[in-house]
């Protein structure tokens, strides 16, 4: 079998989007979307920037919630397929957008998970390009990372965002997804613990809940020489927003939590 002729194209695609970050995890309810749409908001925060988020979790769609954006569809013009805009800086693709019903269970084989991703990553229309594209992707590995990685590979991908919480990182899901990106020549950018510590919302005092393993993401990237970029508390003002699709980081800008993600945006 030759190689794949859709590549050039794809790579065409990719030529006007300068960064390409994947964002993973271990396993599920890390927090891993909660963080790539941190992330997004924290890059689009300079209006020089333009950001796109591809949501590659087919199974279990989440960033259009997430973004504010659920009812939206997308249209198709002769450039392609448009995202859906959350700002004039900040768009999302997810098969959300196609589901006739937004309940629908999406049961694909791997080929045809595949045949989609191929399908985001020539044929959306990002506009004038991209200063960075996050991708999005469901917990552990599976078809959807090596799609991408496949896809990506002649375009570049500058790496990974690995998300993890105290908790998980003295399990081995972690690890794996660690070794993954090695064996698939990803490079890992860094490790960012999440829900880290408690911010009270009466006091806003932050409190370890799990005092053994907090801290144990920077432990992990010092022993794996991976870059560790910053913990983020389980504020549940995060979580809130999330759930109404508004921007954290715009809704309290002011807060430690605030600082904490722009320090990883600042990292990237
Ligand atoms: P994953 O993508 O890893 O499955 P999600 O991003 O969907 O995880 O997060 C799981 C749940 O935890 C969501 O309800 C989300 O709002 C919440 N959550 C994630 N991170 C935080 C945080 N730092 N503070 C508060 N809630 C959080």
């Amino acid at each position: 079998k030759g190689p794949d002729p859709e590549i050039p194209l794809i790579s065409q695609r990719m030529a006007g989007v300068k960064h390409k970050i994947l964002v993973l995890s271990g396993k599920g309810g890390v927090g891993k979307s909660t963080v790539t749409s941190l992330l997004s908001h924290g890059f689009a925060h300079d209006p020089d920037k333009t950001v796109g988020i591809l949501d590659t979790d087919l199974t279990g769609p989440s960033m259009p919630k997430m973004m504010g954006v659920e009812d939206e569809t997308i249209h198709i013009s002769n450039q392609g397929w448009s995202p859906v805009w959350v700002m004039d800086n900040l768009a999302v693709m997810s098969i959300q957008f196609m589901l006739p019903n937004k309940d629908d269970a999406v049961i694909w084989r791997g080929p045809k998970k595949n045949g989609l991703i191929k399908q985001f990553l020539k044929d959306v229309d990002w506009g004038d390009g991209l200063d960075f594209l996050i991708v999005d992707t469901p917990p552990g590995t599976s078809d959807e990372h090596l799609s991408v990685n496949s896809y990506l590979r002649e375009s570049g991908i500058d790496g990974a965002v690995v998300v993890t919480t105290p908790q998980e990182v003295a399990l081995l899901d972690v690890r794996r997804e660690i070794s993954f990106c090695q064996k698939a020549g990803i490079r890992v950018l860094g490790i960012v613990e999440n829900m880290s510590g408690f911010v009270c919302p009466g006091c806003k005092h932050e409190s370890p809940i799990f005092p053994a393993t907090t801290g144990g993401g920077r432990a992990l990237a010092e022993e794996t020489g991976i870059p560790f970029l910053g913990s983020i508390p389980l504020d549940p003002r995060i979580g809130i927003a999330c759930d109404y699709g508004e921007s954290f980081l715009d809704s309290f800008a002011d807060s430690p939590t605030s600082k904490a993600v722009l320090q990883v945006v600042r990292g990237l």
